[in-house]
This record gives C-alpha cells, sequence and structure tokens, in this order.
C-alpha cells in the first residue's frame, strides 16, 4: 500500500491497518478491534476517538513548544472537587436518612428502605486505601543500595523521599499514597526493574517520584475519594440476575439500566475532565525522569513500556524455567534486541492505539517524541555496574518469591 498524500509506502505492526510512516496519513484511523469499548456504542466511540484525538495533538504541540511546569488551579480541579464534595454529601444523606427511615416508629416497614440505604451508604463509604496484598516491602536495612538510589533521585529532581519502597511482579511501576497519613508508596514491577539498564532505572525512579511533584490531579484525597466511589457505585448498579422471574425481573434490569448509564455517565464525565490534567502530569514526571537520568535513557524507558507484551512473555517463560535475576535480564535483552527495529511503527501505532478520552497516559509513542522535542537534559544522577548489582543482591530473595508468584500464575 502507497500512501495518496506522499507515496511513501505504508507500514503497519501487530497486524493493525496500515498507515503512513513519513506524513502519518491514516494513523488517525478508528480500529475498534484493536480497543476497548468505551461508551458503548461504535459510533460514540468512534466520535470520542476522533476528539481525544485532536485534543491529544493539541496538547502535545503546546507543551512540546512552550513551558512544561505543574499547573496549580483549573477549572478541571474545580469540577472534580465539586463532583467529589457531592458524592460525599449524597453518601451522608443516604446514611442519614437510611437510619431514620430504621427508627422512624420502630418496627414499621419503612425498616426495608433504610436498611437499604444504609447498606448502600456502608458500601460506598470512603476508604484512605492501603498497600497491595502482593508488595513486597523493602526497608532500609534489607535494601541500603536501592533506598540510597531513591535518596539521590529525590534530591536531585527535588521531590519528597516515599515512606515505602515495595517490589511487585508488574511490568510497570507506580506511585501512591496510603493510609489516613497519607504516606507515600514507591512501587517498583520486578519484571520491568530487570528490563531496564541502569540509567533506565534512573529514569523509572525519576519519573514515578515526580508524581509525587507534578501536581497530579488524581492524586488529592477528595478526588481519589470521589474516582472510588463512582466506581463502585456503578459496580453495585450494573445490571445482573436479581433471582425474580418475568415482569418484576425485568422491570428491575430496566430502572437498574438506567441508574448504571446514568453513573457511568457521570463516572466517565469526571473521569474525562480530569485526564486531560492527568495527561498533562505524566510528560511532566517523564521530564522529571529526564532530569534525573538524562533525557536519552527516558526515552529508551518508554520504548520498553511499548514492549510490554513481549517482554512479559520472554519473563513469564524464564520465570516457569525455574531462573531470575540475570537471566530476566538477558532474556528482556534478546527481546529488545529484536524489536529494536519495530520501535518506530510501535510508537506511531501507540498513537492509535492509546488515544482515547479516558486514557490518564498520553500515547506512550508521543511520551518518546516529546522527550526528543524538548530540550535535551544530561544524566544528573548515575547509577553505575557495582550499585546496581548490589541493589540485584538485595532484592534478589522478594524477586524469587516474585519469580514462583509468576512461574505459577496464569
Ligand atoms: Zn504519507
Ligand atoms: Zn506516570
Amino acid at each position: 500500500m502507497i500512501c495518496p498524500r506522499c507515496f511513501t509506502a505504508a507500514t503497519s505492526a501487530r497486524g493493525a491497518t496500515p498507515w503512513c510512516p513519513s506524513c502519518e496519513w491514516n494513523l488517525d484511523h478508528f480500529e475498534p478491534s484493536r480497543r476497548r469499548p468505551e461508551l458503548g456504542w461504535r459510533w460514540a466511540d468512534r466520535a470520542t476517538h476522533r476528539v481525544a484525538w485532536r485534543l491529544t495533538a493539541g496538547q502535545f504541540v503546546r507543551l512540546a513548544d512552550g513551558p512544561l511546569r505543574r499547573r496549580g488551579a483549573s477549572a478541571a480541579r474545580a469540577v472534580t472537587l465539586t463532583v467529589a464534595v457531592l458524592l460525599l454529601l449524597l453518601v451522608a444523606l443516604f446514611a442519614g436518612l437510611g437510619t431514620w427511615l430504621i427508627l422512624y416508629d420502630f418496627p414499621r416497614f419503612t425498616i426495608l428502605p433504610g436498611v437499604a440505604l444504609l447498606g448502600m451508604a456502608v458500601a460506598l463509604r470512603p476508604r484512605v486505601g492501603g498497600l497491595a496484598e502482593e508488595t513486597h516491602l523493602l526497608d532500609r536495612d534489607e535494601a541500603p543500595e536501592l533506598w540510597a538510589l531513591v535518596d539521590r533521585v529525590a534530591a536531585h529532581t527535588g521531590a519528597p523521599v516515599p515512606h515505602f519502597v515495595g517490589l511487585d511482579y508488574s511490568l510497570g511501576a507506580y506511585t501512591t499514597v496510603v493510609g489516613l497519613r497519607r504516606r507515600r508508596v514507591l512501587c517498583l514491577g520486578a519484571v520491568l526493574w530487570s528490563a531496564l539498564d541502569q540509567q533506565e532505572r534512573v529514569a523509572l525512579l525519576g519519573h514515578e517520584l515526580g508524581h509525587f511533584v507534578n501536581g497530579d490531579l488524581r492524586r488529592g484525597p477528595l478526588v481519589q475519594i470521589a474516582l472510588t466511589t463512582l466506581g463502585r457505585m456503578a459496580e453495585m448498579t450494573r445490571p445482573g440476575q436479581s433471582g425474580l422471574n418475568g415482569f418484576v425481573d425485568l422491570l428491575v434490569g430496566i430502572v437498574q439500566g438506567l441508574l448504571s448509564r446514568l453513573i457511568l455517565g457521570v463516572h466517565l464525565l469526571v473521569v474525562w475532565i480530569g485526564q486531560r490534567d492527568a495527561q498533562r502530569a505524566e510528560y511532566l514526571a517523564d521530564e522529571i525522569g529526564a532530569r534525573a537520568a538524562g533525557s536519552a535513557a527516558a526515552v529508551r524507558l518508554l520504548d520498553v513500556l511499548l514492549m510490554q507484551e513481549a517482554l512479559e512473555t520472554v519473563i513469564r517463560r524464564e520465570a516457569r524455567a525455574g531462573r531470575s535475576g540475570a537471566a530476566w535480564r538477558t532474556a528482556a535483552a534478546v527481546a529488545r534486541a529484536s524489536l529494536a527495529a519495530a520501535v518506530p511503527a510501535l510508537r506511531q501505532l501507540s498513537q492509535r492505539d492509546e488515544t482515547s478520552l479516558f486514557a490518564s497516559h498520553p500515547p506512550t509513542g508521543l511520551r518518546a517524541r516529546m522527550l526528543e522535542r524538548r530540550p535535551q537534559q544530561p544524566a544528573g544522577v548515575v547509577l553505575t555496574e557495582q550499585q546496581a548489582e548490589r541493589i540485584d543482591r538485595e532484592i534478589a530473595g522478594p524477586v524469587e518469591r516474585i519469580r514462583r508468584d509468576l512461574a505459577t500464575a496464569g
């Protein structure tokens, strides 16, 4: 296939509809088979994809050429906070009304709706969140070299040091805050960690710690509550089997269906409003990662994320064969080398596949392009081979436990 605009040969990857690698003709093609349905109607998903494409491209241009700083107050923040407060009031109202109905002229038939309302309030009560069960926490005595690296990256980027550092088996990493005291947690996926070279690891830490300072709207306690409460409401109202038959069943189904669409609508609205800010925060975290590790390593880190599936496959294979540590790194290096030539196409394809109004992250390929477009930064924190090896030895125990989990899971 030849590009009708610039006559370059079209390219493809992963069986996607071809596009032009040069002028990106047809890259914005909507391919429902490659994405999860979002609103549930194909025409609507196609339309929102088009809108998202324009917003994503516009934001990229603005940020690539302008200042990339954290954002203070914004309309998105105001709207999201308002929804959060309203939701909390609604839950309080359920609790109050439920209690009143139960106690009102007790015992009466009003006890039934009362119990139902109170039950709903309990199910929707705000929660502070805790550590995921599969996280292996590493304290400073157990992993001094890793903690030293975290300290150095934090100092260089101006981010606060996390209270906990943990490992899990994912091919990713995240930061979060847990508990009423809002303790900062940094969790590194052992699989991703092992697939990275030294500076890429620094870039990963820089990016993740950057989330503590990038003004990410989703990190505020109220917004966290709003998003999880809405998610739980949608879950509760999803139509299922009521156990009743015939007409009643139909009626319950219709009411549930309407209610769940309504809640889904509000949920999507809040997510949609917040996600532009979130994507901006993600670009900023990448920039902070580049400040720590150097721009080149930060770009390579993103390219690794594009190869997620292949890396997961080879590392799972190694885990099943009873190998971890160095074997993971070797397997990852082989997979990365074999995919290196496909990176430009994978970066472009990520724009088609990951562009969404509801995506918390900009397309991975655009993040890499952003780092390449912005002023190049030298490495601020250097992880030597010896230090990296010491870290590997420190985490060998937990990694072995993670290997066993991986070998038995799925
Ligand atoms: Zn072209
Ligand atoms: Zn991030």
